[in-house]
This record gives structure tokens, C-alpha cells and sequence, in this order.
């Protein structure tokens, strides 16, 4: 019989928790809500919403909509979304984390200081596209040293980060960036002035994980990690558990496990990505636990 445990440092940030405590509020006073893309990127946490009465949409789908409440998730839109709801009678509900709502209006302040904008994080993403429509699509993205070419570096330039991209890549490509660009400003997320090698916009709610997860990786003899496949944070988390810890299995609810992985352990971990609830890795808890019980 093995113990199992959960990782209590896992699972939402409070941006995600804000958001979704936002579109429960409005669920229960006002009915039917739409949620403009998936609210998170969990299957599991989706459909409760889904009974709620949240249905996600596309931008596309706003484009041809009247006088509808339309949810805004954590990851933030860019401006153009606002203007359409604006002229189709759209009721927005902002669920925009503050954080991110910080690194919109710092780029746009450069931005229309005239500098060249330059955003660390992955084009497709949903933050990354509304932090890019802060400059009329403008705004340069990076995600390797390789595409530092397309940078004009020439010009007075600001670098940003993606909220939830990885610290020390970014850290190695401001300092390669700083010999090449005399005129860049790094930007932070603190409005006092810190020390350039500390400057960044990455989340601290995202970043400390690491360090945290590996330690629970190490700690228990097997980790169930839950997670949306869509998830590219659960994604690098469930890689950092796998590197630290072999025996890590990724599942998205607990009907995917295999209690052949528990053989011979003594201790389970389960853990997750910041789209996991902490309900489903409780209910995958429960799940390993009565079905060893049974055994
Ligand atoms: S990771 Fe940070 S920036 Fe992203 S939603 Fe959570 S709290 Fe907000």
C-alpha cells in the first residue's frame, strides 16, 4: 500500500482562480455566459463550467454576434477584440489577469514612445497575440536566438517576456541582446528601478514552480502529473517532473491510469500544470486510493 499525496504547490494560479471564480459569479447571477477561446486548457474543467452554462467562441464567432455577455480569460485579447464587441453591442466581462493587463499597457506606453517592441514568448499564443495587438501588430516575436535577425538593432528597443516563458532562457537572450542594441530597455513588472539582471515580465507565479515541482518529484517514488494535452505550461512542467523522476505519468483525468505504474512504490506524488484544478487531482487521489483499497 503506498501513501499518496498532492501537490499543494500545484494546480491554478491565482490569475486563473480570478478569472474562473469571475465567470462562476456571472454563471450564477446572469445565466448563459460566452467565453471568448477556451477559459483554460483542461477538458475536465471546461465541461464543469459547460454545465454552468459557459460555452467557449472564436473570434470569429464574435465577429458575427449582437448583443451578447462575452467573457475575456486570463490570458487578455488585444485591442481589436474590444472594438469589435464595441460596435456589435457586446457586453465584455474582463477576466484579464492583472498581471497581464500590467505588460499590455507598459507595451503600449513604449510603444507609442516610438520604440521598436520586442516580446519573448510564441507567436500562436493567446497572451502573446493580445500583447502584439497593443501595437497594431507591430510588436517583434522572438522564441530563439536564431530569429534575433528579424530585430532592427538600430533601433531604440524594448524587450518584454511572454508571462510564462522559461526565466533563464530569457535572462541569456536579454544579455546577448544588451551587446547588440545600445539603446534597450528591459522591462519589469516592478515600477521602482531594479538591477538589469533582474528585470523581466515572466510571472512569479509561474516561475518559483520549478524548483518546487522537482523537489516533489524527488520526493515520491511515482508522479501522476494531470494536465490538459493542449497545455504547453503542463507540457514543460510534466518534463521538468519526468527529467527529475523516470517514473512520471501524464494523464488528463484518472480514468488514464494504470495502477501497473505503482508497482513496488511506497509513495505516490499526483501534481500539475497551473490549468489543473485541484478538485481533479483530488478526485484522481481518491480514484488510485479506492482502487488500492479494492485491490
Ligand atoms: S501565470 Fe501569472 S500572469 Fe498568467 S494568469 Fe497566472 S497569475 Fe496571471
Amino acid at each position: 500500500m503506498y501513501k499518496v499525496t498532492v501537490d499543494t504547490s500545484s494546480g491554478f494560479c491565482w490569475g486563473v482562480i480570478r478569472t474562473i471564480d469571475i465567470a462562476e459569479q456571472e454563471l450564477e447571477n446572469n445565466g448563459n455566459l460566452y467565453s471568448l477561446g477556451d477559459i483554460i486548457h483542461n477538458p475536465n474543467e471546461i465541461e464543469r463550467l459547460g454545465v454552468q452554462g459557459l460555452q467557449s467562441i472564436s473570434v470569429e464567432d464574435l465577429k458575427n454576434m449582437k448583443n451578447a455577455r462575452v467573457l475575456i480569460r486570463a490570458h487578455g485579447e488585444p485591442s481589436s477584440t474590444y472594438q469589435i464587441a464595441r460596435e456589435n453591442n457586446i457586453e465584455i466581462i474582463d477576466a484579464t489577469c492583472p498581471v497581464v493587463t500590467k505588460v499590455q499597457e507598459r507595451i503600449r506606453k513604449f510603444y507609442d514612445a516610438g520604440y521598436q517592441i520586442v516580446i519573448f514568448g510564441k507567436k500562436e499564443h493567446a497572451e502573446v497575440i493580445g500583447l502584439v495587438g497593443q501595437t497594431n501588430g507591430e510588436a517583434i516575436v522572438i522564441r530563439t536566438m536564431g530569429e534575433i535577425d528579424t530585430i532592427d538593432l538600430n533601433r531604440k528597443t524594448v524587450l518584454f517576456s511572454q508571462t510564462t516563458m522559461d526565466k533563464p532562457e530569457f535572462h541569456r537572450l536579454k544579455v546577448v541582446l544588451q551587446e547588440k542594441i545600445d539603446e534597450l530597455i528591459v522591462a519589469s513588472m516592478e515600477d521602482e528601478a531594479v538591477d538589469f539582471h533582474a528585470k523581466d515580465t515572466i510571472c512569479g507565479q509561474v516561475s518559483g514552480r520549478d524548483k518546487k515541482l522537482k523537489q516533489f518529484a524527488s520526493d515520491n517514488d511515482v508522479i501522476v502529473f494531470v494536465a490538459g494535452r493542449k497545455s504547453s505550461n503542463g507540457k514543460v512542467l510534466f518534463n521538468i517532473c519526468k527529467d527529475t523522476n523516470p517514473r512520471t505519468h501524464f494523464v488528463e483525468n484518472e480514468s488514464e491510469i494504470n495502477f501497473d505504474w505503482f508497482e513496488g512504490a511506497e509513495t505516490v506524488g499526483i501534481t500539475g500544470a497551473t490549468s489543473t484544478p485541484q478538485w481533479l487531482m483530488e478526485r484522481v487521489k481518491f480514484h488510485i486510493e479506492n482502487k488500492t483499497i479494492e485491490v
